[in-house]
């Protein structure tokens, strides 16, 4: 029976999720457990990839690291949930200013009953106090009319501050969901649809579009040697000095770990690869300073594998491209720089 079955398999995976958190001392609250259900569902393959790498790595799985990759994979489903509500609190101001305009038409149409009927009194009237008395409601249905006007205006302006309170909250909702929180670079999921709808665009407009994947050289070396933490300040001294080489239009991602892709539209592969060198050049010759004590750690390194977009391929075709340039970049000795046409050429003169 199907839900039977079901319900053997999902009680398995959480069994499973459970005894790997307490084997690894990580506290079973909903976050984690999020994370370690997910990866024994393995419902997301590249949740299941960074934890098995920070596995093979024998990397602590403290709070710090599942939230990190809660935040990673987990936040755009969080956003979805709070733009939900937050199209449904919209839905409802609307709904509400809708409301006062239909008072506002009733009010409209009420005045002019009373200015209607007021002028059928007067028409052949001779009586000057039965005119004055048809002269003065109109006066007093004026001023009503003009106070329930402006109490509508009030609340017109009311609600449309409350429209514009409820956007400026999405907008940060989105923008904090699109950014890995280390390093302020768009995260994986953001990386994932920019490269989508960059792709589409240069499609369409027949432009090039190049793509860079950079991985820092023996960072589990540097780890193992400075510490974690010391590891997170190269990661973010590494975004910082991707953001200064990059342009307005480029967008450079954390694509997991001590991995980074940036996506450039409107760049040839000769441009790219220029770029790349740029970038690594300028990370290797920046001496890593341990802030708290002031020790010289050296310089990092990286390799970067470069690929360009043929149209209308899979986007995993361009990024396994680029995978394969950076693997063999790393394979021909690091802190280097190879695109795919390297990797060609190399396959023609075998
Ligand atoms: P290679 O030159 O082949 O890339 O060697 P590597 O040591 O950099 O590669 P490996 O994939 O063996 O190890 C990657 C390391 O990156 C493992 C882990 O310690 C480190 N790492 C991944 N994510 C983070 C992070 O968020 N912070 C820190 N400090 N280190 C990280
Ligand atoms: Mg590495
Ligand atoms: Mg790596």
């Amino acid at each position: 029976m199907a839900p039977s079955n079901e319900f053997n398999e999902v009680t398995i995976i959480a069994q499973k999720a459970i005894k790997k958190m307490i084997e690894l001392g990580v506290p079973a609250s909903p976050v984690n457990y999020m994370v370690w259900y997910h990866y024994f569902a393995n419902s997301y393959p590249d949740l299941k990839r960074t934890i098995d790498v920070l596995l093979d790595n024998n990397q602590e799985f403290d709070d710090a690291q599942c939230a990190k990759i809660y935040e990673q994979y987990f936040t755009l489903d969080m956003e979805s949930g709070m733009l939900e509500t937050a199209s449904t609190n919209i839905e409802n101001v609307i709904n509400r200013a809708v409301q006062y305009l239909d008072e506002a038409g009733t009010n409209a149409a009420e005045f002019g009953e009373t200015l209607a009927d007021a002028s059928g009194g007067l028409e052949g009237q001779s009586n000057p106090d039965e005119a004055r008395d048809i002269i003065s409601g109109v006066v007093n249905a004026t001023h009503e009319m003009e106070k329930r006007t402006k109490d509508l205006e009030e609340r017109l302006v009311a609600a449309s501050s409350e429209v514009a309170d409820l956007r400026h909250e999405i907008e940060i909702t989105r923008l904090e969901a699109a950014t890995d929180g280390l390093t302020g670079l768009a995260n994986r999921k953001r990386f994932d649809i920019t490269l989508r709808d960059t792709a589409a665009d240069m499609m369409e407009n027949g432009e090039e579009m190049c793509l860079l994947m950079l991985d820092i050289d023996f960072f589990k070396k540097f780890n193992d040697s400075y510490g974690h933490q010391t590891g997170d300040q190269v990661l973010k001294l590494l975004a910082m000095t991707l953001n200064e080489c990059i342009k307005g239009q480029d967008t450079a991602a954390r694509y997991g770990g001590e991995e980074f892709g940036v996506i450039l539209p409107h760049t040839s592969l000769d441009s790219a690869v220029v770029l790349a060198e740029h970038i690594r050049e300028r990370v290797s010759r920046k001496s890593i300073i341990n802030k708290s004590t002031g020790e010289q750690l050296g310089a990092i390194t990286l390799s970067i594998g470069v690929s360009t977009y043929e149209f209308g391929e899979p986007l995993s075709e361009l990024i396994a491209r680029a995978d394969t340039a950076l693997y063999a970049a790393k394979n021909q000795g690091r802190n280097r720089v190879l695109s795919e046409t390297d990797l060609a050429s190399a396959v023609a003169s075998v």
